[in-house]
């Protein structure tokens, strides 16, 4: 495998074609406009300044990744030569639908299409193609660069040539791979958004406020940050998104989600990307805002 195309410059597109690139990968970036590409560029020779500054890599190595990113905004120009597409657009399975179905008709037959969704099916992308066994989840993790895990995502059809080769080239990124079958919220978001879940009903709840319940899972339990903080982070409408996924595809009232996160959402409040979510954003730095604001009201007996 030589040719990437990555789909989608957002958050986690450029920082998969930075990584791919990083470590001689050609990478196709493709998004559907120009100021977006301009803006993903930006974002990865930031990111790669501060890999120089930590001395991670060189000035030449940043040269070196920089050099091997192209940008498009057609998708047949960008994909047609490529070895594996990841695909990285927004979170929307009409989107996805769309673009695997166009792929599996630009791409070459041996070329792997791969998604990084967070929460919907992998088998349900395949199903969009008639390669199904070249289908395979790659679940990276946000900042890509600098996160170890890959999830990688077997769907139902998925072949076992496909998954090793998908094995071998995460390790090539120095990533560690784990292998996971294609279930709703696969198996890290399968396990985290139930605890954010139920911090949030905490919360909720009046049990605790935001910074004691972060303090409780950040000293006790060792989390590098706190299920809200970590809420904000991911984005709190990716967080409903997802509890959802889960709610739907088992059929198990567990994952419903928390009423106040629902309410934060509809009110806008998506977390660090909107400027307030458990925290406030606003003036550039992480800001409690008074934990009482979240408390629901009425005394539970
Ligand atoms: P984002 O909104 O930051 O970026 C999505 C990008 O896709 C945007 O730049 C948008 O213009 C582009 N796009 C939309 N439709 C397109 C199309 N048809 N062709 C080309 N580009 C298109 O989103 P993100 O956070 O980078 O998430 C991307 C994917 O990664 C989603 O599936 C998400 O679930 C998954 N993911 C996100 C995270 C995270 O922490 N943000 C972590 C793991 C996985």
């Amino acid at each position: 495998m030589k040719n990437i195309t990555v789909i989608g410059s957002g958050t986690m597109g450029n920082g998969i074609a930075h990584t791919f690139a990083q470590f001689g990968y050609s990478v196709n970036l493709i998004d559907v406009s120009e100021p977006a590409l301009q803006k993903a560029l930006a974002t990865i020779s930031k990111n790669l300044d501060r890999q120089v500054a930590k001395g991670g890599i060189t000035e030449a190595d940043k040269a070196n990744t920089l050099s091997k990113i192209k940008t498009f905004t057609d998708l047949k120009t960008a994909a047609e030569g490529a070895d594996l597409v990841i695909e990285a657009a927004s979170e929307n399975v009409e989107v996805k639908l769309k673009i695997f179905k166009q792929l599996d008709e630009i791409c070459a037959p041996a070329t792997i299409l791969a998604s990084n969704t967070s929460s919907i099916s992998i088998t349900k992308i395949a199903a969009a193609t008639k390669r199904a066994d070249k289908v395979i989840g790659m679940h990276f993790m946000n900042p890509v660069p600098v996160m170890k895990l890959i999830e990688v995502i077997r769907g139902y059809s998925t072949s076992d040539e496909v998954c090793k080769l998908i094995m071998e080239t995460s390790k090539k990124l120095n990533k560690i791979p784990v292998e996971v079958n294609d279930y709703p919220g696969f198996v890290a978001n399968k396990i985290l958004m139930p605890m954010i879940n139920e911090a949030i009903i905490t919360l909720f709840e009046g049990e605790a406020g935001v910074e004691e319940i972060d303090t409780v899972m950040k000293l006790g339990m060792a989390h590098p940050m706190g299920p809200l903080q970590l809420a904000d982070f991911i984005g709190l409408d990716v967080c409903l998104n997802i509890l959802r996924v889960l709610q739907d595809g088992y059929g198990n009232p567990k994952y419903a989600p928390c009423p106040l996160l629902v309410n934060m959402v509809m009110a806008g409040h998506m977390g660090a990307k909107s400027g307030k979510g458990f925290y406030d954003y606003s003036g550039g730095t992480k800001d409690l805002v008074v934990a009482d604001r979240f408390k629901k009201k009425e005394v539970l007996v």
